[in-house]
């Protein structure tokens, strides 16, 4: 199944199904459920959250997208403009991947902390010489 990709400005209020709209102004990317359910998936791009890679002819995101909050439950990844169907995950496996989403987020915060504390002495010591 092809996923088409449209980089726009502003999120449409209709979106087409088979295209994933990217708008790079705010960071995220919306497409309609692959399984046709009519869903609407909002994939925000960040260090924490998805990632997007264009080569210039197609679009690809990783993680996958696991539809969890939707009736049809859809597990897919986009690659290079396709849609490849992942496994039905069980919902041990769903609460697990949750999980470590929460503590992936939790280590980059922790992460850029330190860098600021870090930040923060560099620039105490600068203004005491
Ligand atoms: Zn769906």
């Amino acid at each position: 199944m092809k996923m088409n990709y449209k980089f726009v400005d502003f999120i449409p209020d209709n979106l087409e199904q088979g295209y994933i709209y990217i708008s790079l102004e705010y960071n995220t990317a919306i497409h309609k459920c692959a399984c046709g359910c009519g869903e609407e998936v909002v994939t925000p791009l960040s260090p924490t959250d998805w990632k997007l890679i264009y080569n210039g002819e197609s679009v690809s995101l990783s993680p996958s997208i696991g539809n969890w909050s939707f009736k049809c439950q859809s597990h897919y990844w986009l690659k290079n403009n396709d849609v490849v169907w992942a496994g039905k995950m069980s919902t041990k496996q769903i609460v697990e991947g949750r999980k470590e989403d929460i503590e992936r987020k939790k280590r980059w915060h922790s992460q850029n902390k330190s860098q600021n504390k870090i930040l923060k002495w560099f620039k105490r010591i600068f203004k005491i010489r």
